[in-house]
């Protein structure tokens, strides 16, 4: 009996192996005859599940990437949005519509420390005398009703790097200044899970996603502004080689 059942596990390994060796091989020669500038796009495409661009389920997406107070090795607590940036995209024409940019002057801790000034280039002045958290989310809101980003026509979907700006800090600083969070805001698309539902990797960040994608990093890493116009990037890529975002994560109370 026992050697029938080893008979039967070595054939078992045998054919494993055997399929093994032929998808790899498949691989390996396809992946060995591309010239090495291609590489990552011929990673990416083996991926990629449509070729063509597609249309969204969204009118427009609102790339947001807040900025908070910090320090090196420690949590700032409360902490607090010092950077509130949005870019409205069209989904048909991956155009910028409209920008919403403000700097947030904390409250709890009104003075920057020079690792957050070192990290994201907000400078003491640059928050000095802006509006609190409460008075520029009223703005935001306005924003968000002026540009017509949820009407009978239009359906809008935030679209995040991570899932911090959300499922945290948003509604931390809404607890701190006694605001409620609207329910749009409540569901949003990681990027990082959108990316990775594309082309079967999971990428650390935004730099990771550009290099991949082989589109150059404008701007300043950590800038809230800049990480929007980087994200935005990412995403138009996604959409011209025919990726459909659908929402990937929504806010768990449970969770902060
Ligand atoms: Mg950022």
């Amino acid at each position: 009996m026992c050697s029938f059942i080893e008979h039967m596990m070595l054939r078992l390994c045998a054919r494993n192996y055997q399929q093994w060796r032929g998808n790899n091989w498949i691989f390996v020669i396809k992946y060995a005859t591309l010239p090495e500038s291609r590489e990552n796009s011929f990673w990416l495409n083996r991926g990629m599940k449509k070729q063509r661009k597609q249309q969204q389920r969204f009118s427009s997406f609102l790339v947001l990437d807040f900025e908070a107070t910090c320090e090196r090795g420690t949590a700032i607590e409360p902490q607090e949005i010092i950077e509130f940036p949005c870019i409205k995209i069209n989904t048909k024409t991956c155009e910028v519509e409209d920008i919403f940019h403000h700097y947030v002057q904390p409250k709890e801790n009104p003075v920057l420390t020079p690792f957050c000034t070192e990290l994201t280039g907000i400078m003491q002045e640059m928050v000095n005398n802006q509006l609190y958290f409460k008075e520029t989310f009223v703005q935001f809101q306005k924003w968000l009703e002026e540009t017509e980003c949820w009407n009978s026509h239009n359906k809008s979907m935030f679209v995040t790097c991570g899932d911090w700006d959300l499922q945290i800090m948003l509604p931390k600083q809404c607890r701190l200044s006694s605001v409620d969070i609207p329910s749009e805001m409540k569901h949003w698309i990681n990027i990082k899970k959108a990316f990775s539902a594309a082309t079967g990797y999971f990428p650390r960040g935004i730099i990771d996603m550009l290099t991949k994608l082989q589109l150059p990093h404008q701007g300043r890493l950590h800038s809230g502004i800049d990480d929007c116009h980087n994200i935005a990037a990412v995403l138009k890529e996604l959409i011209n080689r025919g990726f459909v975002f659908e929402e990937t994560s929504h806010l768990n109370l449970d969770k902060i």
